[in-house]
């Protein structure tokens, strides 16, 4: 059985989205794609991704506020939640913080730093395929 790690990713620009899903897709992850806070909250349960990547500007809900729902979840409540955001401001990475995001990563990002981060939260035969 070939065993690929799953990865939701949050985001409501869709072009920057499939450019997401395509690089996680080459870097051997599966991925999940949710547009808004609901469908976000409702991928996260059903489908029980290792990780999210989640934008913070979101119709519906902010990335903060699906983050916070997500953690209270039982369900859902261990899964790392990396925001990421175009902001600087520091209040921005208190809320996400208070709300029980993982980390922060400042749009634009490297991908360099896009793996470092998944290989830090996914451990270091993430993203392998292997066989069981
Ligand atoms: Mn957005």
């Amino acid at each position: 059985m070939i065993f690929r790690k799953k990865i939701l990713v949050v985001e409501d620009n869709n072009d920057f989205g499939e450019l997401l899903a395509k690089l996680l897709d080459h870097f051997g992850y599966d991925v999940i794609h949710a547009g808004s806070g609901i469908a976000a909250i409702n991928q996260a349960s059903e489908t029980r991704p290792d990780l999210i990547l989640m934008d913070i500007c979101l119709p519906e809900m902010p990335g903060d506020e699906i983050t916070a729902c997500l953690k209270a979840h039982p369900a859902t409540r261990n899964i790392p939640v990396i925001i990421t955001t175009a902001f600087q401001e520091r209040g921005v990475a208190n809320r996400a913080r208070d709300a029980g995001a993982a980390e922060i990563l400042r749009k634009p990002f490297s991908l360099t730093k896009l793996r470092e981060i998944l290989d830090r939260y996914l451990a270091t035969d993430a993203g392998q395929i292997f066989i069981n």
